[in-house]
């Protein structure tokens, strides 16, 4: 009876201290992970290439039918801009806003869009109270998937993506070995959360994938909306 009742405030006294414990230890061998400064809250981190922060377009192809003004880049209905540099696996932060002014409806209201390796579309749209196509509204990726829930700010106001994607990998035989994973905040809210996409994001063509180098140019595009974007910084992963 009294060692049952040792062992029990022993068993107790365990619980707490962890006397008769051994540590566990994994035993895999970690390298430091690198310091990163974070910077001013929005980015960008020390270790990001900044794509649009300054005065200029200059990271893209086609910037100089854009207007840029204060750091802020708005499309002009001259086309798109292809980033100079390319990228596979990265995280991306971008923020833009719909015009002000509403115009037009549906597609027709703050339409952009963010091509991931110039492929694969998120939707840049002026989702507020503006009803279209639900995989075709602010943050679907395109003719995919819509967002999980509409959190589209009022037209004019700057709105955040914050963008995980794993670029699709293919085989020597130019087979689709593992595709492309998405996942995407808006304005800090999960909107996409590590979705399989598809493969391409046309309007008039179902999903495919087709073989492409590991990495490619990120591409805004104009669809004749003067959506403008500011801050817009990329980390390779
Ligand atoms: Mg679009």
């Amino acid at each position: 009876m009294r060692t049952t009742r040792v062992l029990g405030l022993l068993a107790a006294i365990s619980a707490i201290v962890p006397l008769f414990a051994d540590e566990y230890l994994s035993g895999k061998k970690w390298s430091e992970p690198p310091v990163v400064e974070p910077g001013p809250v929005g980015g960008p981190p020390s270790d990001a290439i900044v794509l649009l922060g300054g005065k200029d377009m200059s990271a893209w192809h086609g910037g100089d039918s854009w207007i840029v003004n204060d750091g802020v880049a708005t499309a002009q209905g001259g086309g798109g801009v292809t980033s100079k540099r390319s990228f596979g696996d990265c995280q991306l932060h971008v923020e833009w806003a719909a015009p002000e002014k509403v115009e037009s409806s549906g597609q027709g209201r703050g339409n952009s869009g963010v091509y991931l390796m110039g492929k694969y579309e998120v939707q840049i749209l002026d989702s507020y109270q503006n009803k279209t196509y639900f995989d075709g509204q602010a943050a679907g990726i395109y003719k995919q998937r819509p967002p999980l829930v509409n959190t589209c700010r009022k037209p004019g106001e700057w709105q955040t993506f914050d963008i995980i994607f794993t670029a699709p990998r293919f085989d020597a035989s130019a087979k689709l070995e593992k595709p492309a994973y998405i996942t995407v905040l808006h304005n800090g809210v999960l909107v996409q959360n590590h979705f399989e996409i598809e493969g391409t994001t046309a309007w008039d063509a179902g999903p495919k994938y087709e073989t492409h180098p590991d990495k490619l140019p990120l591409h805004l595009q104009d669809h004749g909306n003067p959506v403008r974007f500011r801050n817009i910084w990329i980390r390779e992963l």
